[in-house]
């Protein structure tokens, strides 16, 4: 199902460790206008790149957010969020600097750089945090810390 000009149902949903472990990931009826809600947001920060996104991990299941170590009040099971890479437009860190000044006009309620195992993402959600100063986050090995930081 085409949800946005770029953003299919099938990407946000697609899981190569669900597929790997035998876990069904089909979002429930009822999430489905959630994912459309994230889909329009990662269509306005690829049309923002101008390059193609790659959603590395969207909607999870609760037992596919248990298999990738995700908390358990995760957006992701929600269908609230989706992380993302785009190469074509620089590193995640690159990415979430070009973002963060733009989460209210871009419809991005959290923003998260994360560079955890060696791995770099941006995480973004359609959900605003309760605490305002968690809007924009880094995430490393090392915790958690305000605003976009250097990733070690
Ligand atoms: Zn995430």
């Amino acid at each position: 199902m085409q949800l946005t000009k770029n953003f299919t149902l099938a990407e946000l949903v697609a899981s190569s460790k669900a597929a790997q472990l035998g876990i069904d990931n089909t979002p429930p009826p009822e999430l489905v206008p959630r994912l459309v809600l994230t889909a329009q947001m990662l269509q306005a920060v690829r049309d923002k790149l101008g390059v193609a996104i790659t959603v590395t991990s969207g909607y999870r299941c609760r037992q596919l957010n248990q298999a990738v170590g995700g908390v358990t009040s995760s957006d992701h099971t929600q269908g609230h969020a989706a992380d993302i890479v785009a190469p074509g437009y620089g590193t995640p860190t690159q990415i979430a600097r070009t973002l963060a000044p733009l989460v209210s006009v871009l419809g991005i309620g959290q923003l998260i750089l994360e560079g955890v195992k060696g791995k770099q993402w941006v995480h973004l959600s359609t959900r605003v945090p309760t605490v305002p100063a968690n809007r924009v986050i880094t995430i490393t090995d090392r915790g958690t810390q305000l605003g976009i930081q250097e990733l070690p």
